[in-house]
């Protein structure tokens, strides 16, 4: 079966899950959502085929901000004011001695912590800073929160070199004499060119989807125009894109993740991109401005994460929705803008939300922090887990995989909770449900993962032990009051990249990670695996979206079909090994389900 056909069909077979059964209440969006009016229908499979019979009504789903949190990020209609301003935004340095003033908790000024001066590596990094050839602060509104922080980013192995001169100011060109592209070193091309086949490993979905797509070329005439991070897993991304008939320009969402190497990879390999690790906010909107503006090329698809790029053309090049089918976006941040537009009114073409798959998001949060929380850990700390005790705040999908990686290691884990169902879960699992006073005296490690802000206060910082170990693995970096650790009586020692030692009057420190931002953001790296599931979802969703017939899908937010959810989950059972089971016809008939899915209800919780 054809990828053009599977387009098709997904929007003529029905979710079983009709709104009102499964659609939450809550949501803003387009409560009468195409799920209504599409009628069931039964589909054959064909072993072997691109998603077979992928069931589509389009679902428009509520704002991913109402499950995060995710602090409203100030839009379309820029407000400065809101927006964290880049110097703001930069990984704050720990404080020096010499007249440095902090405000306390009751609002006075008060002199600073003594800190002792030991210098790292990490806090040299300066940013370009010079003007732009587009003018300074072209938009009144800064780079997102995205720009600067990302769940998806991927350490560098290549050091911001020698060569100090910034990558607008060179002649560029690869080997075959293309240069449609600005990067920092065209030479380190070999060098990215491994990171990528190595990353290909890890990514079966994307090598498959090469395999299966490649003849039909579902994304020819696609001119996809991208704004994520610049990483080898881009890399597999992008080339997988190109496999499948698209153009792709591309830039970076993040001005610290790009790893330059792959970037030159990419520019050597015929790619027009425009990134580079440690841009300047100017840089940044520049390289943007370069990928979406060319003479005699539009873009028709936006792959965007974080949402400046959409933002972008909306300011700059409005007329450019004209010809664009659609927009898909990975991140909270971009997601709820989305909805935000679509709820003013704003929003002038259809838009996949690919941050709220089912996949992806199992993998982001739970099976991701599963293994990286004790990376993390053990990269900043070298602590042994084994008959550790340990509380975990918040018993989500990210506290859930957390206290199931510590209890294999051997820790005793509590676990403390709002939530009296999250409670009961926690108590069926093995875990001890606690308040964080019950504990906080005799815990080696503290790690909040709530969402919520203020769960680790003074009060219990005060009473914790000598050498514990305090570190956050939710969004924002106010669970842990890190704020209130800072007052003259305390003495902040940076030991490592990303650790600090508090220290008490009386000696007592405490080992605070990351100062208290994500922990395995800061100090570890996301598995290519996990990775794998988000970018076969975005090839999808623009696969989906560029194929869909007029009129499928309206100027909305929408869900990856359930069915295309399932197939991304498909194409990565092979790496196991895994031999999935077939429903007989009688069993189909019995349960009610097309023998190729979708086999849950929209309201399905996994
Ligand atoms: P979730 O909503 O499933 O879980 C959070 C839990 O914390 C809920 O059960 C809630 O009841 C509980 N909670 C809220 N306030 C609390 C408090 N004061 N004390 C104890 N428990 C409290 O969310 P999630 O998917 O587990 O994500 C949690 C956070 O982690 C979010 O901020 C999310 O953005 C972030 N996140 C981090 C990563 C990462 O890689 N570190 C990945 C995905 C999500």
């Amino acid at each position: 079966m054809s990828v053009q056909v599977v387009a098709a069909k997904m929007a003529e077979v029905e979710l079983k899950d009709v709104p009102g059964k499964g659609t939450p209440a809550e949501s803003p969006v387009t409560p009468s959502s195409a799920e209504e009016k599409n009628p069931a229908r039964s589909e054959p499979r064909e072993a072997g085929s691109f998603p077979a019979a992928a069931a589509a009504s389009p679902t428009a789903e509520p704002p991913a901000s109402v499950k995060t949190g995710e602090p409203s990020p100030g839009l379309l209609t820029p407000n400065a004011a809101k927006m964290p301003q880049a110097s703001a935004m930069k990984r704050p340095e720990p404080q020096q001695n010499g007249g440095e003033a902090f405000v306390n908790r009751d609002g006075t000024v008060a002199e600073a912590p003594r800190m002792k001066k030991i210098q790292f590596a990490d806090q040299k990094q300066e940013f370009n800073k010079r003007p732009t050839k587009i003018g300074r602060r072209s938009l009144s509104r800064s780079i997102s929160q995205s720009s600067t922080d990302s769940y998806s980013s991927a350490a560098s192995y290549t050091d911001s070199s020698d060569d100090e001169t910034s990558p607008r100011d060179k002649q560029q060109k690869n080997s075959k004499g293309n240069g449609d592209f600005c990067i920092k070193n065209i030479k380190q091309a070999d060098f990215g060119r491994r990171e990528i086949e190595i990353a290909e490993q890890e990514m079966p979905a994307l090598m498959a989807l090469r395999k299966r797509a490649q003849g039909e070329k579902p994304l020819a005439g696609a001119k996809v125009v991208g704004c994520t991070h610049i990483t080898a897993q881009t890399a597999v991304l992008m080339e997988t894109l190109s496999a499948l008939g698209a153009q792709c320009r591309w830039a970076a969402c993040n001005i610290y993740s790009t790893q330059n190497e792959v970037a030159a990879a990419l520019a050597e390999g015929g790619f027009s991109v425009f990134a580079w690790k440690g841009e300047s906010e100017d840089d940044f909107w520049w390289c943007i401005d370069r990928c979406v503006n060319l003479e005699g090329w539009q873009p028709n698809m936006i792959l965007d994460d974080g949402g400046d790029l959409t933002h972008w053309i909306y300011k700059k090049y409005p007329n450019m929705f004209k010809k664009i089918k659609g927009i898909v976006e990975e991140s909270v941040t971009g997601v709820h803008r989305l909805y935000q537009l679509s709820k003013a009114g704003k929003l002038c073409v259809p838009a996949m939300n690919v941050n709220d798959s089912v996949t992806k998001q199992k993998f982001d949060n739970l099976y991701c922090c599963r293994e990286s929380i004790l990376d993390g850990l053990k990269r900043t700390t070298d602590v042994m887990f084994g008959g550790k005790q340990v509380v975990v705040c918040g018993y989500g999908e990210v506290g859930k995989g957390c206290c199931a990686a510590l209890k294999a290691m051997g820790s005793i884990v509590y676990v403390t909770e709002i939530d009296p169902i999250c409670a009961l879960q926690a108590c069926m699992d093995g875990f001890r449900l606690v308040k964080l006073n019950e504990v906080i005296r005799q815990v080696d490690i503290v790690i909040t993962c709530t969402g919520n802000k203020n769960v680790v206060v003074r009060e219990y910082l005060d009473r914790m032990k000598n050498g514990c170990i305090v570190c956050n693995m939710g969004h924002s970096n106010t669970e842990i009051d890190v704020a209130s650790l800072r007052t003259p009586e305390l003495t902040w020692e940076r030991v490592r990249s990303q650790v600090d030692h508090v220290i008490w009057p009386d000696g007592k420190r405490i080992v605070l990670l990351a100062e208290g931002r994500l922990l395995n953001l800061s100090c570890s790296t996301v598995p290519t695996f996990v990775l794998s599931i988000t970018a076969t979802t975005q090839a999808l969703a623009l696969i989906e979206l560029y194929n869909a017939p007029e009129g499928r899908y309206k100027q909305d937010v929408y869900l990856l079909p359930k069915k295309m959810d399932e197939y991304v989950a498909s194409l990565h059972l092979p790496t196991f090994d895994a031999h999935l089971t077939e429903l007989s016809d009688e069993q189909a008939k019995y349960l009610g389900l097309n023998k190729n899915g979708p086999f849950k209800p929209n309201y399905y919780r996994y």
